[in-house]
C-alpha cells in the first residue's frame, strides 16, 4: 500500500501541531508508523489521501454508531445549517434530543449539555461535590473519565490512597482529592469507605470500562458499589460516554438493575459532533446554575448543529430500524470471530459486548482489572494493527482500544473482515 501522500501531510502537521495531531492516541506511538490522514469517510469506509480505502472500526473512537455521513443525519444536518448553527440562546433542538435521552435513561429528569466527555465529567464531578459537600472522588485504576485534572490521577505507591496526579501540571493538591482503588476489588472500596466515608462525594465508575481494554466488571460488584454509596451518603456517577446506547438499545448500567445519581453521556448522543451530558434527578441537576450554586456554564453548549445530529442518530437507532441492524450485526460479527478463534489454540481472548469488542493478547482469560492487561500483549497489538491496514482495516492505533461497529458495515465485508483479522493474529503467533 502507497502512504506517500499521508506521509507527506503528517509531515506538515508535525510543523505546527503538538505530535502533529490534536488528540494524542492518533499519533501512532503505541503501534508505530505514520498515522494515515483521511480525505473522507463513506458509510464503513475511510479513504485516505493516497486512495487507499478502509472498513473503519474506529469509527471515531466511537460516536459513529451509523458509519460517516448518514443520509438521514446529514440531511438534518444541512437543513439545521441553513437556519443558522448557534444562537447562545434556547433552541427547540436542545429539549428534543433532552426528551429523547431522558426517556432511554429511565431515572434521570434533567439533563445539561456540554460539548465533550470531559467537560460532562468535569461538570459532574463538581456538581457532586456541590450537592454533597464533600471533597474525594473514588476512581477506579483502568478507568478513564477525559482529561480534567481530578481524572488525571492514579493509584499512589504501597498503602497511600490518595492519588498522585499522573500528568504533569496536576497540582497534588488536587490529586489528593481522588482516591483510586482498582476494580473488582470491594474489600479496597470498602477500606476506602471505613477511612474516609463522610468525605466523599461520589464513586465513578465507567459502566463497562472499555477505555484500557473491555473490563467487564461482575454485575455483583456494581450492585456492591450502588450499596455501599447510598449507605454512606455518596453519590454513584456512572460514566456512560463510550458504552451508552453501544450496547445495548439504552445505557449499560440498565443490564445490572441499578440505578446510579448521576451519569456521563457524550459520543454517540451527540453524532459524530461535539456533544456530550450530564443526567440525573431533579433534585440533584436543581443544584446548577442558573436554580442552583454550582456554577457551569459554555458559549456553544446545545448548539442546535451538534444536537440535530445527535437527534437524527437516535432516530436512525430507534425509529428507523438502526439499533435491529446493528444487533444483528454484531451477532453476526461475534460468531464469526468466536468460531474463528475457536479452531486456533492461541493465548487470545475476545469479548463482545452489544457493537463494542476487544481482543486480549497474550492471556488465558479476560482481565476484570487494568494490572490484568498483558503487556506483552500490546506489543503484540501493533504488529496486528500494522498487518490490517495493509490489508485495509482501519483498527484503532493501540491495543487497549477498543473496536467499534456500525450500521453501515455490509455483512459479507463483515465475514471477510473478520476471516482477515483471525489470519492477521495467527500470523501473529506464527
Ligand atoms: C471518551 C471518554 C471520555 C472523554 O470524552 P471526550 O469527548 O474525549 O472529552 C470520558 N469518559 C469516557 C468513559 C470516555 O470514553
Amino acid at each position: 500500500m502507497e502512504h506517500s501522500k499521508s506521509e507527506q501531510l503528517f509531515s506538515e502537521a508535525l510543523a505546527v501541531m503538538p505530535g502533529g495531531v490534536n488528540s494524542p492516541v492518533r499519533a501512532f506511538k503505541s503501534v508505530g508508523g505514520t498515522p494515515i490522514t483521511f480525505r473522507r469517510g463513506e458509510g464503513a469506509w475511510l479513504e485516505d489521501w493516497d486512495g487507499n480505502r478502509y472498513l473503519d472500526f474506529c469509527g471515531s473512537w466511537g460516536p459513529l454508531v451509523l458509519g460517516h455521513a448518514h443520509p438521514h443525519v446529514r440531511g438534518r444536518i444541512e437543513k439545521a445549517l441553513a437556519d443558522g448553527w448557534t444562537f447562545g440562546a434556547p433552541h427547540r433542538s436542545e429539549t428534543l434530543l433532552a426528551q429523547r435521552v431522558l426517556e432511554r435513561l429511565g431515572f434521570a429528569e434533567k439533563v445539561r449539555f456540554v460539548n465533550s466527555g470531559t467537560e460532562a465529567v468535569m461538570t459532574a464531578v463538581r456538581l457532586a461535590r456541590g450537592v454533597t459537600g464533600r471533597p474525594y472522588i473514588v476512581k477506579f485504576d483502568g478507568c478513564y473519565h477525559g482529561h480534567l485534572d481530578s481524572m488525571l490521577v492514579s493509584a499512589g505507591s504501597g498503602l497511600a490512597t490518595f492519588g498522585t496526579s499522573s500528568s504533569a501540571g496536576v497540582p497534588d493538591e488536587i490529586a489528593a482529592t481522588t482516591l483510586v482503588v482498582p476494580l473488582d476489588d470491594e474489600g479496597a472500596v470498602e477500606d476506602l469507605f471505613k477511612k474516609h466515608g463522610d468525605k466523599i462525594a461520589a464513586v465513578a465508575l465507567e459502566s463497562i470500562p472499555a477505555n484500557n481494554g473491555l473490563l467487564y466488571q461482575r454485575p455483583e460488584f456494581v450492585a456492591f458499589l450502588r450499596k455501599i454509596t447510598r449507605e454512606h451518603g455518596a453519590l454513584l456517577l456512572l460514566d456512560e460516554v463510550l458504552v451508552g446506547l453501544r450496547v445495548q438499545p439504552g445505557f449499560a448500567f440498565q443490564h445490572y438493575g441499578v440505578e446510579p445519581d448521576i451519569v456521563t453521556l457524550g459520543k454517540v448522543i451527540g453524532g459524530g459532533f461535539p456533544a456530550a451530558a450530564v443526567a440525573a434527578t431533579a433534585k440533584i441537576m436543581d443544584h446548577l446554575a442558573p436554580l442552583g450554586p454550582v456554577y457551569q456554564a459554555g458559549t456553544l453548549s446545545g448548539n442546535p448543529v451538534a444536537m440535530t445530529a445527535g437527534l437524527a442518530t437516535l432516530e436512525v437507532l430507534f425509529d428507523q430500524g438502526g439499533w435491529d441492524r446493528l444487533h444483528t450485526l454484531a451477532a453476526r460479527f461475534q460468531h464469526a470471530v468466536e468460531t474463528g478463534l475457536a479452531k486456533f489454540s492461541l493465548p487470545v481472548r475476545y469479548i463482545q459486548t452489544g457493537a463494542l469488542f476487544w481482543f486480549s493478547f497474550d492471556c488465558d482469560s479476560l482481565p476484570r482489572t487494568a494490572a490484568g492487561i498483558s503487556r506483552p500483549g500490546i506489543t503484540r497489538y501493533a504488529a496486528l494493527h500494522r498487518k490490517l491496514l495493509d490489508r485495509g482495516i482501519y483498527f484503532a492505533p493501540s491495543g487497549y482500544e477498543v473496536g467499534f461497529l456500525n450500521t453501515a458495515m455490509p455483512e459479507d465485508e463483515l465475514d471477510r473482515a473478520a476471516a482477515v483479522v483471525l489470519a492477521a493474529i495467527n500470523e501473529c503467533y506464527g
